[in-house]
């Protein structure tokens, strides 16, 4: 069995390289990603491991499959980043590390939240200009506001409990409700979570029917400065309007993981070359707005659980021809 890891990063190299010998599997590591350039040279593999911004489009599924590639091992939990459509359409088989440290986002979207409403960015910004005022930098504590959270999945529910000890009101929306999570959270309409929240978290997928599900019209509901927290998917905020609500001061802060067009320069030292994405540019830029690139599972359980899982999925593929985290169209 021979596989090719695209876009791995140092730290991961051991580990892969560790459970490789474990399971008597030949492996490459590239820390180059996988793109429509180079797909060809997976000829010979069997199976293709990738990144988040490895993003598989119908020509790559193409090559992948024309090279001969029979499984693609995506080291993510979200699968947006895969055209399902055409990679079945090419007998590939896809599978995905859906569970591997909800601890890792939930205790980075606390992290993001506190952050936002202690003003952190700010006043590292003054720090570093060696002003030391803090006029403008009053915060709000958690305890007496009521925080809205989108999405009770794995992630949200580590979320909600961690978020239980600080004492807020907890309201939630998602299709499914939980029975275990009523303790902590009453469920409500995504209308009564936007007009009731001081703080929105954001843990749902993204889906068709949420793309941009805070834009212009549904900023409208929400409270005067709300505070917007991201640690889903970008492609779940219009961002152009939640700019615009920043400005009117709509919304208090904005603190994010992930951003919709954030392929473009996710995991690349763009220093030099600077971002042609003036929308990036200018939320960057701004005191209100916090964001880290999708580094929120970036932890040393979870690296480690990705790689062990993405090896049970190949090996669950190689012994049965089936595997549990199989990804459906
Ligand atoms: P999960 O499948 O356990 O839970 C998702 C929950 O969202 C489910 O309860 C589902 O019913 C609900 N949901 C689906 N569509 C919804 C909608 N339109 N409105 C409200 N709720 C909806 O997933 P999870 O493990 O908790 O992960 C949640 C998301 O977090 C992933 O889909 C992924 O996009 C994102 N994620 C981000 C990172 C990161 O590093 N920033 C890492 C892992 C996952």
């Amino acid at each position: 069995m021979k596989t090719v890891f695209f876009g791995t990063r140092a730290e991961e190299k051991e580990c892969i390289e560790k459970w490789a010998e474990k399971y008597g599997y030949e492996v490459c590591t590239r820390t180059d990603f996988l793109t429509e350039e180079n797909a060809a040279e997976t000829y010979g593999y069997d199976a293709v491991g990738i990144v988040v911004n490895c993003r598989v489009t119908e020509k790559i599924a193409k090559t992948l499959s024309e090279a001969g590639v029979r499984y693609l091992l995506t080291r993510a939990a979200g699968t947006d980043h895969l055209d399902m459509e055409a990679i079945q359409r090419y007998n590939i088989k896809a599978a995905n590390v859906p569970i591997y440290s909800p601890n890792a986002i939930a205790e980075h979207t606390i992290l993001l939240t506190l952050s936002a409403l202690r003003h952190l960015k700010e006043q590292i910004m003054r720090n570093e200009k060696y002003n030391f005022s803090i006029a403008g930098l009053q915060g709000r504590e958690l305890r007496n506001m009521t925080v809205g959270i989108v999405g009770t999945g794995r992630i949200g529910c580590t979320t909600i409990q961690g978020l239980s000890g600080f004492g807020c009101k907890m309201l939630a929306y998602d299709k499914w409700e939980r029975k275990d999570m009523k303790q902590f959270v009453t469920y409500v309409t995504l209308d009564e979570l936007l007009l009731s929240s001081d703080v929105l978290i954001f843990h749902c997928p993204l889906t068709e029917d949420n793309y941009h599900m805070i834009n212009e019209a549904s900023l409208k509901k929400c409270k005067q400065g709300v505070v917007i927290v991201n640690c889903a998917r970008g492609g779940l905020l219009d961002h152009e309007a939640v700019l615009k609500a920043l400005k009117s001061g709509r919304v208090g802060a904005l603190a994010m993981d992930v951003y919709e067009k954030e392929q473009l320069f996710l995991r690349k030292d763009k220093s030099r070359e600077g971002l042609q994405d003036e929308l990036i540019k200018e939320l960057l830029m701004r005191e209100d707005v916090i964001y880290t690139s999708h580094t929120a599972f970036y932890t040393d359980e979870a690296i480690s659980n990705i790689i062990e899982t993405s090896f049970q999925n190949l090996y669950e593929y190689v012994t049965t021809g089936e595997c549990a985290n199989e990804v459906s169209g």
